[in-house]
């Protein structure tokens, strides 16, 4: 494939040829667990990897190699490997980088399972971790160990939307020779590409805005050729988290339009975004498209646009902010994220109800905040029924009173 096309044109036709496919346009779906050899001699090469050729499909399928193809060249690396859930593929990424008594340097938030998966590596391997902010090269270099596999990032943070300055992070890891692996999920290739900013592997949920239309778990993951072809035979492999043929053919299909879904998301959130913000039963607003955001030059230095996610705090009680999601009528009560319809979520009580409370307050996340994803409905609406639901809080009725 032409690596000089622009994202538009690969998100479209990297990683498929339809010459090699009786011309089929859309990339065939091969529902096979195995491959059949034409002789024993050649079960031997291929198991030797004297030949190239298909085995059985934990160890490799031509639907999830396309995919794989294009995924690495979205990201802008050598190789790319799919995965039957983001967690599948965080887990996978991991144990291949941690060895018993290594350390780990991750963001200061992190998805709630990925952090609940560092909490069993320390229990079962001694594998201890820290979480920063890293605002600064001293602050990287202060909490780098001489026992550090690797630095764990994800940008922008949920819920809070904190952003880390991957440049400059992956320049200091650099220094120690340290991996950096960064979760894009949030932003997808087409907003931010870390690979490009010297970071070293890129891990997404592909269930949320890669596939884009909620009907997939799955997960990617992009690096150097050396380091994933050792994932592919060991903790892929071995430990078996495999996307399906289908599945992979469900993100093929929806990675086809994600550069117009992105603009359509990131341009829906900064309307809403700019409505919120002069609302006055809205405390706070958290969106990195947002010249008072802490983290807004980074998003400038990173992110093409802000993305889809915004997340806010209303005035009131946690049963205000619960009864703000039942007041809603058509954006509808759910986690994930990165669909067609827009979702809204309290974190306090669903994605982050694990963390301990006065963790989770102090990473910001208050009994008042609320998390949408905005979808690509016509914003307007989306804006019209949130505003409804807002006026029927008791801070609105108050307000009225007075
Ligand atoms: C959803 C999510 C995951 C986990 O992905 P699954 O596909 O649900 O296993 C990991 N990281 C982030 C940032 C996510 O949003």
């Amino acid at each position: 494939m032409n690596k000089s096309k622009r994202f538009e044109t690969s998100v479209i036709h990297a990683g498929y040829d339809s010459k090699q496919h009786l011309g089929s346009l859309s990339t065939p779906i091969f529902q096979t667990s195995t491959f059949t050899f034409d002789s024993a001699e050649q079960g031997e090469r291929r198991f030797a990897g004297e030949e190239e050729g298909y085995i059985y499909s934990r160890l490799g399928n031509p639907t999830v190699r396309a995919l794989e193809e294009k995924i690495a060249e979205l990201e802008g690396g050598d190789m790319g490997l799919a995965f039957g859930s983001g967690m599948a593929a965080v887990s996978a990424v991991l144990v291949a980088l941690t060895k018993t008594g290594d350390h780990i340097l991750c963001s200061q938030g992190l998805y709630g399972c990925t952090f609940g998966l560092l909490r069993m590596m320390n229990e079962k391997y001694n594998i201890t971790s820290d979480f920063s902010q890293m605002e600064t090269e001293e602050e990287v270099r202060e909490l780098i160990q001489p026992n550090t596999s690797c630095i764990y990032i994800e940008t922008p943070i949920n819920p809070t939307m904190r952003l880390l300055d991957l440049e400059m992070i992956a320049r200091v890891a650099k220094e120690y020779d340290i991996p950096v692996v960064v979760d894009n999920t949030f932003s997808t290739p087409y907003l931010q590409r870390p690979l490009e900013l010297g970071c070293d592997i890129v891990i997404h949920s592909a269930t949320k805005y890669i596939c884009g239309h909620g009907d997939v778990i799955a997960g990617l993951v992009v690096a150097k050729k050396e380091f994933l072809s050792e994932v592919a035979m060991t903790t892929q492999k071995d430990i078996g988290g495999v996307i399906s043929p289908f599945d992979a053919w469900l993100l093929l299909r929806g990675l086809k339009t994600l550069p117009v879904r992105m603009d359509r998301h990131s341009y829906n959130a900064a309307k809403i975004f700019k409505e919120m913000e002069k609302h006055t039963d809205i405390k706070r607003v958290y969106y990195p498209d947002d010249v008072q955001h802490p983290d807004y030059s980074i998003k400038e230095k990173q992110m093409k646009q802000g993305g889809g996610i915004i997340a806010f705090e209303i005035e009131g009680t946690k049963e205000d902010a619960q009864q703000l999601l039942n007041n809603l009528s058509f954006i509808q009560i759910a986690v994930s994220l990165g669909d067609a319809e827009s979702l809204i979520q309290h974190p306090a009580t669903m994605t982050h109800a694990v963390v301990p409370e006065a963790e989770r307050l102090k990473m910001g996340i208050t009994d008042q905040m609320i998390r949408l994803s905005v979808g690509l409905e016509a914003w307007e609406d989306i804006w019209d029924d949130l505003e409804k639901a807002l006026s029927k809080l008791p801070a609105a009725k108050e307000g009225i009173k007075n």
